[in-house]
Formats: structure tokens, sequence, C-alpha cells
């Protein structure tokens, strides 16, 4: 039985994207030793990471005016360091408060600077089901904040405001799953074990023209420039992780490059949340408008299915399909790497189900 993986992270990898780097933990390229055992800096190792940048440059149109790094932390680290690197502690620094992972970032730029929180769609119950449009920016705000995709309520900002200060974005849910324009941010950061591939790696785009102009001392090894400097090898860099990220990125340039995985994720998601409308048995949680095509969240009208749905698609092999603690229900996590097949096998358990109970 295929098993289908909707874990929201760390998440579903492309299968060649797996059997090139179990290969690799045995032998790398031919050396006799595996590539967990190599030096970061060997004549094996060291071209990964710059192959590695090379290929996010291209996939995303990154130009020169920014540096690509590859960080340890997570983005619960970034939500600090962006701050920390850019915002001087008089600046104003925008937010929009969009789910938990925002709120956990706007939590950490207040040690930093001043923070205005424009907007939120928090709801009384502390869920989010919707993405505020209409944002009024504070005169003189050094960036505007926003988290791309809300892994846990499933919520994605599907067009990037205009504004005339540089956009900051957590994308750690959906990086390479749709064109952007990277020109219009100042930085973009993402935990990697969503979409690009196993924890452990950080990926920052900082546009190299806003750092250097803060109000204080910055340890080391949080800041930026260090690791532009250092080509993000300053100190031993997550070498596995990048190693398997370039192997992502290998995998998406063959399977069409940005512009042709995010149709494929468009059809993906349309078809899931089609069945949600279709079946009565179902229902989605948030905003049409504001859906996620990489997290689709939908609960069953009757709480009383939840554990008999739940069992049926434990059953025909669905693994970490179940809500956040904090929503409930059921959310497919459907990320460049899951096929369409999986879908359809979520699909038919949903049509199945119906059949039964309905
Ligand atoms: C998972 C997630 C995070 C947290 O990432 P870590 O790498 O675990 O720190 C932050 N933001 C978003 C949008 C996420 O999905």
């Amino acid at each position: 039985m295929t098993t289908w993986n909707f874990s929201s992270g760390p998440a579903i990898l492309p299968k060649p994207v797996i059997e090139k780097a179990a290969a690799a933990i045995l032998d790398f390229k031919g050396s006799g030793i595996g590539v967990l055992e190599c030096s970061h800096r060997s004549k094996l190792y060291e071209p990964v990471v710059a192959s590695a940048e090379s290929r996010l440059r291209k996939l995303m149109g990154i130009s020169d005016d920014y540096a690509v790094l590859f960080l340890q932390g997570g983005a619960s680290t970034q939500f600090a360091q962006v701050p920390q690197n850019i915002l001087a502690s008089t600046d104003v620094a925008d937010y929009t408060d969009t789910g938990t992972w925002a709120s956990k970032a706007i939590k950490e730029a207040k040690l930093y600077g001043k923070v205005n929180v424009i907007a939120s769609s928090k709801e009384a119950d502390g869920t989010y089901k919707s993405i505020p449009k209409d944002l009024k920016l504070t005169p003189g705000a050094k960036y505007l904040h926003v988290t791309s995709n809300n892994t846990i309520f499933g919520t994605q900002l599907h067009a990037f405001p205009d504004v005339a200060v540089p956009l900051v974005s957590d994308m750690s849910s959906d990086i390479c799953s749709r064109v952007v324009d990277v020109s219009k941010f100042g930085v973009i950061y993402a935990g990697a074990q969503k979409n690009l591939g196993p924890s452990g790696v950080t990926v920052v785009i900082v546009r190299k023209d806003l750092l250097g102009k803060v109000d204080r001392q910055i340890p080391t090894m949080m800041d930026y420039r260090t690791h532009i400097e250092a080509g993000s090898m300053f100190n031993t860099p997550p070498a596995f992780g990048i190693f398997v990220l370039d192997l992502v990125l290998e995998w998406l340039e063959g399977a069409g490059g940005i512009a042709g995985m995010q149709k494929i994720n468009d059809a993906k998601a349309a078809k899931l949340y089609a069945e949600i409308d279709r079946n009565p048995l179902f229902a989605g949680t948030v905003a049409l408008e504001d859906r996620s095509r990489m997290n689709v969240c939908f609960v069953p009208l009757n709480k009383d299915h939840e554990e008999p749905f739940k069992k049926l698609c434990l059953g025909r092999g669905m693994v970490d399909f179940t809500g956040h603690r904090s929503v409930g229900g059921f959310r497919a996590s459907i990320y460049n790497a899951m096929p369409e097949a999986g879908i359809d096998a979520m699909i038919e358990a949903m049509r199945d189900f119906e059949k039964s109970n309905g």
C-alpha cells in the first residue's frame, strides 16, 4: 500500500530526492565516504552550497542585490534575527497578525524596535480564518512583515500588498510553490522543512543595502553580514540539509520550475477544495478567497464523524492529516512534493465515507 504523507512539516519530499540522498549517505560521489561524514570544507562537499544558491537564484529570479543564505535555527530564529539586523531601536516596523507564526514574529520584533500591528484577523476564539486587506501603513515604517502562508489555519496571502516599503515575509510553508516578484521584498525567510528539504536549514534571502544601519551590536553569529562574507560557511553549516535542498531544487527544475509547479499546485488544491465544497459531510474552515493551496483545512459537519473518517484514511495509508490542535478537524498539507495521486486518495476516501455515512 502506498503511504500518503500529509504532514505539515517536516513534510513529504520528492521520492527521487530521497533515493539520491539515501545513496549519498552510503557513498558520496563515489568517494567511499558518506555525505554525512565528509568535511564541509572538502572539495567533495563545497560545490553543494554554491549549487544550491545558484539554483535558488535562477528558480526564484533573485538578483545580485540580494544575498542568499543557508542558516540554522529555523524560521523562529528569523523572527528575531530580521529586526535585530534591519530595525533600529527608533524605527517602526509594520506587521500583520494572520496566525500563530505571525504573532510569534511580532513578539520578537518588539524586542528590537517599535512594532505596529496594522491589521489582525484574530478571532475571539483565538483562531484566524482570513487575511486582512486594505492595509494602512505607518508613515515612515521601515518594512511590512507578512506571513505568506499560515500553515496552521490554512490561509494564504494570494496577492502581496503593493507598498512603498520593502516587504519582509515568512515564506516557510509556501516558498517555491508559486511565482513571487523577489524585488518587492527586503527579506524572505523560510525553514526548509515544509517545501524545500529537511529541517535544520533555514533559507534567508536578504537585500544587502538594508544591512549595517542599526544602532546596536549584533552577535557575530546573528549578523547576516558574517554569513554573507563567508558564503554561509562561517561555521559548520547544516551540510546534509543543504545537500538535500540542492536535490529538491534540481527536482523542481525538472518539474517545470516554480511556474510549472504553481500550475500543478493550483490544480491539486482546486480539486480537493471542490470535493470539500461538494461533499455534504465536510466543510472548509476559512474564507474562500484566502484558502491556502498548501495546507487544506476542513472539518466534518458532524463531530461524531471525526474518528471514523480518520480511521478510514489511516486504513488507506494516509498519515498525518489531522488539524493543528488549535483548529481540530483535518489538515491535508499538499506541498510541492505531494503527487496528485495523494489528493485523489483523500478525495476517494471522502466520497466513500459519504456513501457509507451520508
Ligand atoms: C513551521 C513554520 C514556522 C516555524 O519554523 P521553525 O523552522 O520550526 O522555526 C514559522 N513560520 C511558518 C509560516 C511555519 O509554517
